[in-house]
């Protein structure tokens, strides 16, 4: 989709909502009385897929009355642990779908909707019987349910408008917001292409911060050198009506003052393209919690993109051919057509030198003798670096260069002649090549070093896996790549994470792997397998886990433990980062906030309050048992605040009580409080 095709696209849907009766934005309701600003802009990344609506702040409280937007019918509702938590969807005459999530209740004395979830809860056995199908007329501004926390988060409505149960539109091309505030634009970032490509001399990606002048236009002082292909990423965020960071609307990038690619964010299909965020935003460095949208304003893939406009070449830069300076500009615009604009300039040098010293990030250190070569693993080559000894050093006097031979699965060996020689280092280049495939075996031979080769690459770890998909294996962990789980083919390194690496991390007991390069996009799910170690007793596989870490907030998180055989545990994954497999062995922690110690229970006698935490694998929900006198008490678990809210009555019994709390984690350790009252 091109640029105009965008704006036709944005049009089309303004008139097709305008052609029915009861469609301009000022003639729907807003579903709160009030409006404290904005959370979250439709087209945000969430991790893995992208934000389907908008996110209505509730001044940090729940209980808030959520309106019909519009006349229609309740058509169904939701109650899951996760996700939306209580959801309700309204079918409106125009078509159009309206959908209200994490909300604290339904609407029950008119509308009899608790009592509809409550028949099911009893029908189904479940807590969180999941879709419920019903038939419900409502009229427009009708309350229809209570602002919550439930699902994932704290306290805000999720808003969304369908087109059709799989088609969310962005909300705010119907209700305009009050915002005069134009977006951030923080930094710049630009990746060059292959091994003949550098930015200021290096392989790496290179940063431009955007300072924040007072006028539109932000220029920078630095001109970054480039040669040969590079992609850029930006940095951006919005407000609406509240300081948070949230994503912007529309983003252009122009070269010399032609448009080159741009991206627009109206339209979402749930199945196609729901799950695409890593084609628009790089995990490298994209973040949700805390926020952080780092946008690809380029389509190295080739791959369809929800959000894409206009696009020359892919938005793929190449100067080669045009030495000297030349402009960048990037501009931002929220849903309410504030724009803000970043202009970089950068260097065109076609003859900038290769790095003479290997490059600080992205190494992965190679064998037991580890300062002898050093591997830099890129998006579609890699680099290694190998340091001359003193004996080595007569290659100045005539002495043959080392020689690099890899080989795949066994095959025949092929030898790479280095492409760059130091005055102590000797480097060797190798773009992604598809008769290698699967883990490449390196060896050196350095005819200087005298019999034997040094002991560079004991290690196996770089492998090749195209888009026909893969297997990376080492002893301790494997990557299947089913078919089409790669946009392109591409190289990966494993490199196990010693113990001080991992210094920040509560809870390992296991191993952690990070998968080089960073940012690369999946387009179907990858499944992480570890191996348990040997020396577990065998019911122990149970408190095995595959986690994830996340560097920004210095955790790890919970992923799955599908047990895959018997000594191996598994995740299904939409990026790639660092995973480890850690054995939890701690019991959860409880603590009873209410009812308090002695006497209290004639006080505030209907209030249970009990702070459930769990460093390891988390809080199972369904073990939890709460009982007065034996009797169970009915209470839900909050994972966000880690509290467990419950109501019972004693106001008829009289004399001593015994409060008893159970509870799992997924691991299985159980823990247990008794209170006597
Ligand atoms: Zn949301």
């Amino acid at each position: 989709m091109n640029r105009r095709a965008c704006f036709v696209l944005v049009l089309l849907v303004a008139a097709s909502i305008a052609a029915s009766p009861l469609a301009k934005g000022a003639e729907y309701v807003w579903p709160l009385a009030k409006r404290f600003g904005l959370s979250g802009t439709f087209g945000e990344c969430r991790g893995t897929s992208l934000h389907a609506g908008v996110d209505l702040k509730t001044a940090q409280v729940t209980g808030l009355r959520v309106m019909a937007i519009e006349s229609g019918v309740i058509y169904r509702l939701a109650v899951n642990y996760r996700g939306f938590g209580k959801a309700l969807y309204i079918e409106h005459p125009n078509g159009l779908i309206s959908v209200y999530g994490h909300l604290d209740s339904f609407e029950d004395k008119t509308l009899g909707l608790e009592r509809i979830v409550e028949k099911q809860r009893k029908k189904t056995g479940e807590r969180y019987p999941g879709n419920i199908f019903i038939s419900v007329p409502v009229e427009k501004g009708q309350v229809i349910g209570y602002s919550g926390e439930t699902g994932a988060g704290f306290p805000h409505l999720h808003f969304e408008i369908r087109r059709g149960e799989a088609r969310p539109i962005n909300p705010l091309s119907i209700f305009r917001q009050k915002d005069s505030t134009a977006p951030i634009i923080s930094r710049l970032i630009l990746t060059p292409l292959g091994p003949d490509a550098l930015v200021n001399g290096e392989h790496g990606d290179a940063e431009i911060w955007i300072r924040r002048g007072s006028r539109d236009t932000k220029k920078t002082k630095e001109a970054p050198k480039v040669k040969g292909r590079f992609v850029v990423l930006v940095n951006a965020y919005d407000t609406v009506e509240a300081p948070n960071h949230c994503g912007v609307h529309r983003l252009e990038l122009s070269v010399d003052g032609e448009v080159v690619y741009s991206t627009c964010h109206e339209e979402i299909e749930y199945g196609r393209s729901y799950r695409k965020a890593g084609l628009i935003y790089d995990h490298e460095y994209a973040y949700f919690r805390p926020a952080s949208y780092v946008y690809r304003i380029h389509n190295r893939y080739g791959a369809r993109r929800p959000d894409e406009g206009a696009n020359r070449g892919g938005g793929i830069l190449d100067f080669s051919d045009r030495p000297g300076t030349h402009t960048l500009a990037v501009k931002a615009w929220d849903d309410a057509g504030n724009m803000s604009s970043a202009r970089a300039e950068v260097v065109s040098d076609p003859r900038m030198d290769a790095p003479s010293q290997p490059p600080s990030r992205a190494l992965v250190p190679a064998g037991k003798d580890q300062k002898r070569a050093l591997v830099c693993v890129y998006d579609d080559f890699f680099d290694i670096w190998y340091r001359l000894t003193a004996r080595s050093g007569l290659v100045n006097a005539g002495v043959a260069l080392p020689e690099l031979k890899i080989s795949a699965r066994g095959g025949a060996a092929s030898t790479i002649d280095p492409v760059g020689v130091g005055l102590d280092w000797v480097r060797f280049c190798f773009p992604t090549d598809r008769k290698f495939v699967g883990r490449l075996n390196l060896e050196l031979e350095d005819p200087s070093y005298g019999t034997g080769t040094p002991s560079c690459f004991d290690e196996e770890s770089i492998f090749v896996v195209p888009t026909q998909g893969g297997v990376l294996e080492t002893e301790q962990l494997r990557i299947d790549f089913p078919a089409d789980s790669l946009y392109a083919d591409q190289v990966f390194a494993l490199r196990q994470l010693e113990a001080r690496e991992m210094r920040d991390i509560p809870v390992v007991y296991g191993v952690a792997t990070r998968v080089l390069p960073e940012g690369i996009p999946l387009d179907k799910p990858v499944t992480v397998y570890f191996k348990c170690p040997s020396t577990l007793p065998g019911k122990d596989l149970s408190r095995c886990g595959v986690y994830e870490y996340n560097p920004k907030r210095r955790k790890w998180h919970y992923l799955d433990n599908s047990p895959a055989d018997e000594r191996m545990v598994s995740a299904n994954v939409r990026y790639l980062s660092v995973f480890g497999l850690l054995i939890d062995k701690e019991r959860p922690s409880i603590s009873v906030l209410k009812p308090k110690g002695r006497g209290s229970l004639r006080k505030r006698r209907n209030e249970l309050l009990v702070k459930i935490v769990d460093r390891g694998s988390g809080v199972d929900y369904r073990s939890i048992k709460v009982t007065i006198d034996g009797q169970e008490v009915d209470a839900e678990y909050d994972p966000d605040r880690k509290l467990l809210k419950g109501r019972f009555d004693l106001a008829k019994r009289s004399g001593k009580h015994v409060l008893k709390v159970r509870v799992k984690d997924i691991a299985g350790n159980e823990s247990s409080a008794t209170r006597k009252y």
